[in-house]
């Protein structure tokens, strides 16, 4: 472990020990300032090293159990219910979800019924039960995917599972019908398959980009009743968004820096950084502009 991660764990330990942690979220509930978070995960395996899209097995179940002690953990439907309400939003609400389908997703399944937590999972129907590998994932071990059985078991498991299209398409890059027919397709598929119905949507890549604005109104001709994306934010009461943020879980150091990043207590951290980055761009621009023009341009 390197001195800045032992140093941020401690910075993150004094936080919320010293009761700073505390006393931010008390003033945050006093003005009715609480929010819901819908946590995004996509794979939980030891067989590549954890990044943005990896959990790995021991931290994921150390995660489980911090969620289960610090937070109120709801169904998604849970949280798109108090957005749409209005209601002042229960402090440290927060509900799970997966992308993607991959096979570990049932590993990461049991381990949250161990914890008694609900989670939904997005699935991109046409590579459930293939050998489809991802672009990001070409040269990484073969990670599998799920098997219609599999996804089954989940959701007799009492999972959630949502639509993530049928091939994983960039609903910013295609054209009006291939986009209705992902959504109403992989709405199809998953209801024959499991037999419920399928009530929400993520679009893949997530960013604003990857959603046109006129694609937003056949979601829900398609059925759906609310579309999450992977833009980084949190879900206040009263929001009546039909796109709603997902918090991408992020490689922290530390499970305490994650419950600290939920919190929000960071946000004025965040802040911070985001200015000094700003006006060091300024500066290295207004730094450019002094330059001949030669050099500025090399
Ligand atoms: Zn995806």
């Amino acid at each position: 472990m390197s001195i800045k991660t032992i140093s941020k764990s401690a910075l993150c330990a004094i936080y919320k020990y010293s009761g700073v942690m505390g006393l931010q979220e008390f003033l945050a509930r006093a003005r009715g300032r609480t929010f819901a978070s819908v946590l995004l995960f996509h794979r939980v395996t030891d067989a590549t090293p954890e990044d943005g899209l990896t959990v790995g097995t021991e931290r994921f179940r150390r995660i489980c159990g911090m969620l289960r002690r610090s937070f109120r953990v709801v169904p998604l439907a849970e949280v798109v219910r108090v957005a749409r309400a209005g209601h002042v939003i229960p402090a440290r609400t927060l509900a799970i979800t997966f992308d993607d389908c991959y096979r570990d997703n049932l590993d990461a399944a049991r381990t949250l019924a161990d914890h008694g937590l609900p989670a939904t999972f997005f699935i991109p129907t046409a590579f459930v039960g293939t050998d489809h590998v991802f672009d990001w994932d070409l040269g990484l071990p073969r990670m599998r995917n799920l098997s219609w059985d599999e996804t089954r078991a989940m959701a007799r498991m009492g999972f959630d599972i949502g639509s993530h299209t049928v091939t994983h398409a960039d609903l910013g890059n295609v054209g009006i019908e291939q986009a209705r027919h992902e959504l109403t397709e992989s709405k199809r598929v998953l209801e024959e398959q499991l037999q419920r119905p399928i009530r929400y949507f993520a679009y893949p890549y997530g960013e604003r980009w990857n959603l046109r604005p006129e694609i937003v109104p056949l979601i829900r001709e398609a059925g759906y009743e609310a579309c999450f994306s992977a833009i980084s934010g949190v879900v206040q009461g009263g929001q009546a968004d039909f796109v709603l943020p997902r918090e991408a879980v992020p490689y922290f150091p530390s499970v305490l820096n994650l419950e600290l990043h939920l919190t929000g207590c960071l946000a004025w951290m965040y802040a911070l950084k985001r200015r000094r980055a700003a006006s060091r761009q300024r500066s290295s621009v207004s730094r450019s502009a002094l330059l001949p023009h030669s050099v500025a341009h090399s």
